[in-house]
Order: C-alpha cells, then sequence, then structure tokens
C-alpha cells in the first residue's frame, strides 16, 4: 500500500523546510497541511486513504508550495519506511506532526478486542512507531507535535479512544525530556472539530457536547493548524513536553 507523489508547481527555494503531517487526506491533517504550506514549507501529507494524493495536488495549486502525497499506513513497518524515503529524497526535514487517528467507539461491555486494539494500535502504536523511525533524521532544532484528544481526560464509550489519546501524553513527556535539547515535542489536545469524525456523531450527543463548549462554537481544522505551525516555528522555542489543549475553554468541563 505504497505510493508517493509530488508536486512542485513553482521552484523550490533552498531556505524551504520539510514536513511531514500524517492522516493528512481531510480533517484536521488537511488543515494542518495547507496551512504549513501557506508559510511555504514542504509539506509531505501521508495518508491510508490514496485520497491523500488528491489532497497534496490541491494544495499546492492552492498555495504554490510543493507537496507529497504518501500513501502509507503509519501504524506499519512499510508505512514508516515509505515516509522515511520521502522526507530523505526531499531533505531538511524539521517537524513532523502525527496527527492519523481513528475512533472504534463501544461502551466498556461491548468493546471488542478488534476494536479496542485497532484504536491503540493506529492512535498510539503509530505515533511510535514514526517517531523511532524519523527522529533522527529530524535536523538539528527540529519539532514532533502529537494530536491527542480532549477525550484523553475520559468520555463515554471511548476507553479505548481516550486510553489511547492519554497514553499518547504520557509518551511525549517521555520523549520531550528523551530527545531534548535537540528536538522539541509536544501534543495539541483538540477539543470538538468540525470534520468527519465528529459529523458521525449522533445528533442528540452532538448538541449536548456543544453546549458544554465556552466559546459556544465547534473548532475548524485550521484552528488546530495555527498552534501545531506555532509549535513548530522558533516562536515556541522554550515550549517542550508540553500539552496545548484547544477546545474552545472546555478543559476541564465534561
Ligand atoms: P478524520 O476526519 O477521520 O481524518 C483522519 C485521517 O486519518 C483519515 O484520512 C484517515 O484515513 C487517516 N488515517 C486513519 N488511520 C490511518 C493510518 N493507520 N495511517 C494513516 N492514516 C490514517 O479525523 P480528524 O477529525 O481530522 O482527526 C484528526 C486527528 O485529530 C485524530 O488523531 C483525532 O483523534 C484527533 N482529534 C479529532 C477531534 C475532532 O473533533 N475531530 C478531536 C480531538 C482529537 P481513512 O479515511 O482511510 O481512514
Amino acid at each position: 500500500m505504497l505510493a508517493s507523489l509530488r508536486f512542485a508547481p513553482g521552484p523550490r527555494m533552498s531556505a524551504v523546510r520539510t514536513a511531514v503531517v500524517t492522516g493528512a487526506a481531510r480533517g484536521i491533517g488537511a488543515g494542518i497541511a495547507a496551512k504549513f504550506a501557506r508559510s511555504g514549507w514542504h509539506v509531505v501529507l501521508a495518508d491510508l486513504s490514496p485520497e491523500v494524493v488528491e489532497t497534496a495536488s490541491a494544495i499546492a495549486a492552492e498555495t504554490g508550495a510543493a507537496t507529497t502525497g504518501v500513501v502509507s499506513d503509519v501504524s506499519s513497518p512499510d508505512g514508516a519506511a515509505a515516509i522515511l524515503a520521502a522526507v530523505t529524497e526531499i531533505g531538511d526535514f524539521r517537524a513532523l506532526v502525527n496527527n492519523a487517528g481513528i475512533t472504534r467507539d463501544a461502551m466498556i461491555k461491548k468493546m471488542t478486542p478488534e476494536a479496542f486494539t485497532a484504536t491503540n494500535r493506529v492512535n498510539l502504536g503509530g505515533p511510535i512507531r514514526l517517531n523511532a523511525a524519523l527522529a533522527e533524521h529530524l535536523a538539528d532544532g527540529g519539532t514532533i507535535v502529537n494530536i491527542s484528544s480532549k477525550s484523553s481526560q475520559g468520555n463515554v464509550g471511548q476507553f479505548n479512544y481516550a486510553l489511547s489519546k492519554a497514553g499518547l501524553l504520557g509518551y511525549t513527556r517521555a520523549l520531550a525530556i528523551e530527545l531534548a535539547p535537540r528536538i522539541r515535542v509536544n501534543a495539541i489536545s483538540p477539543g470538538f472539530i468540525a470534520t468527519e469524525m465528529t459529523d458521525a456523531i449522533p445528533d442528540e450527543l452532538r448538541n449536548n457536547i456543544l453546549a458544554r463548549i465556552p466559546l459556544a462554537r465547534p473548532g475548524q481544522p485550521s484552528e488546530i493548524a495555527d498552534v501545531a505551525l506555532w509549535l513548530c516555528s522558533e516562536a515556541s522555542s522554550y515550549v517542550t513536553g508540553q500539552v496545548l489543549g484547544v477546545c474552545g475553554g472546555r478543559t476541564y468541563a465534561p
């Protein structure tokens, strides 16, 4: 399941830095990839879905930046190898955003072993695998951003997802210490963001969640992207091992 396609509508400049964004075919990942591209990064968009090639092409056309679409499963050795091959070829690798994630919701009594294993394999195993494969290839001063979730604090029908996303926070803090001072590692904990993942939530539950957001609206992928870009910039140069809640103020509300 490996394919890589590069789009480079304009001449590349030597100062261009490379960022990898996983789960970038759509939703938050596509928003992050577009934001980095608009800021002049060469973005490697990686996703299980072949749709990632179209997304990479559309972002290149819109922004004038170079992009590379890589069809890859972040939880597999082959997927990690395909992403590594892309960044090795492009060079000046400076940022890795581990965004790919899945939900397999069920109440505890009905949670299947498959649903439990799949969420942990992708949401936690994916970043662990990619960071292990890619961190040493990041340039000095490079950054890793892991996308966790407000659900890491617990959520009904999501113990598997909550566990994977809470594990990602402990992992982020440990990795930040291990990779310092060369690489900074942080996590973003999004609240309710308007994507296909949240479109799947039944209306009643959705309205219930929206009523508990102090800023009284869902977040947009671009609002997660702004924080990811900041965490990968010099403006956050003394920030590592941190978790930023981007949830419209819902951090301590249920
Ligand atoms: P989304 O719309 O479902 O998009 C996720 C993308 O990741 C899809 O393109 C999916 O491909 C891809 N993907 C899934 N498994 C993969 C794998 N093994 N390897 C590579 N790519 C894979 O999700 P989203 O709402 O944008 O969420 C992005 C991240 O933010 C996730 O980690 C999610 O847990 C987190 N998050 C989201 C929200 C929210 O409100 N949306 C809130 C908190 C945290 P397929 O279509 O082929 O599955």
